[in-house]
């Protein structure tokens, strides 16, 4: 009897090599299952998404595929779902997911580094573990997770970090919330409390701008006279950007009354206005900027494009992003 779906988005996990040897999609959800034992095969539903790479996720298509897990899961028939992803965006689409669809029937999200032509591929593993996850005891109620490497991590916290390695993602100084020891599940620790949001009528148009050296304001000034509602900067190490930004920053924020967010290129730690010289976090607060303690550039910028088509009152959203996305 089926008690579980599988939705498929495509990603690596679904790809085989073409004649030219280049990694493209192939596989359908249904040959996915072939990970499972045949008597097991028939508890899971597949639903099919799309089968695509993940740089054709958009957060419109987020948005879509957060639809459709909420109608799968109100349907009340299943009592865990996996979903397939492309490494590359994983994080976004995990992170959307878990702010916009709040339940306590298990969700994760698995993918592969290297693709099914691979004869020692990882993406068998990880999704016969994803599996186990969903149907393994204590999983309700720890929301969105990812899972890959035999590690399970908080869709809030995860981060690609390495283009090839099986072993690319990590949760930095949070850490994994648990494990996969052969059919075994383990629990190291409860996923953080993310603030809820009701899915928008539409999405905020929200650019991200990573600072460097010798950074020119202008481009800057071209994004935010391209429609920008909210924009994301990310900043050097603690939130610092270079002096000549500063006066661009005060003039999105009090003429043109747009949001200007401060992350880090670093990719673990909060960032904080905390350096006083020109052009220090202390200085980009006085110019009205916003910081988003340790939630990625990425997030940051799904959080405010929900959050912004949503019309929360700025001084919430500020708040909501000081804690990084989580409840104060
Ligand atoms: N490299 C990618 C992957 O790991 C391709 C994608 O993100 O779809 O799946």
């Amino acid at each position: 009897m089926v008690k579980y779906a599988l939705i498929t988005t495509g990603g690596t996990i679904a790809m085989k090599k073409n004649a030219a040897g280049k990694a493209v999609p192939a596989l359908e959800g249904t040959e996915l299952l072939g990970v499972l034992p045949p008597s097991h095969q028939g508890e899971w539903e597949v639903i099919h998404f799309s089968n695509q790479a993940s740089s054709n996720m958009t957060p419109d298509r987020m948005l879509q595929l957060s639809q459709i897990l909420k109608e799968v899961l109100g349907q009340g028939q299943f009592e865990g779902v996996v979903v397939t992803h492309g490494t590359d965006t994983l994080e976004e689409t995990a992170f959307f997911l878990s702010l916009t669809v709040p339940t306590a029937i298990p969700v994760v999200l698995t993918a592969a580094q290297r693709d099914a032509s691979e004869t020692d591929s990882d993406g068998p593993r990880n999704l016969h573990n994803a599996m186990r996850i969903v149907k393994s005891p204590g999983v309700r109620g720890r929301g969105v997770l990812v899972s890959l490497h035999s590690q399970i991590h908080a869709a809030r916290e995860v981060r690609k970090l390495h283009t090839s390695q099986p072993d690319a993602f990590s949760s930095g100084a949070a850490g994994i919330v648990g494990y996969v020891d052969g059919d075994e599940v383990f629990w190291l620790r409860r996923s953080l409390p993310a603030i809820r949001i009701p899915l928008p009528e539409r999405l905020a148009n929200v650019p991200i701008v990573k600072a460097y050296t010798g950074m020119n304001p202008a481009f800057v000034e071209y994004l935010l006279g391209q429609g920008a509602e909210a924009l994301v900067i990310e900043a050097f190490g603690r939130g610092n950007l270079p002096p000549d930004l500063v006066s661009t920053i005060a003039k999105a924020v009090s003429v043109q009354g747009i949001p200007i967010v401060i992350t880090s290129r670093c990719p673990f730690g909060r960032t904080a206005p905390l350096y006083g010289y020109p052009g220090g976090g202390a200085d980009l607060e006085r110019a009205g900027a916003w910081f988003s303690g340790d939630l990625s550039s990425e997030k940051t910028r799904l959080f405010l494009a929900l959050t912004l088509g949503l019309d929360t009152p700025k001084p919430t959203l500020k708040a909501w992003l000081e804690h990084g996305g989580l409840e104060a």
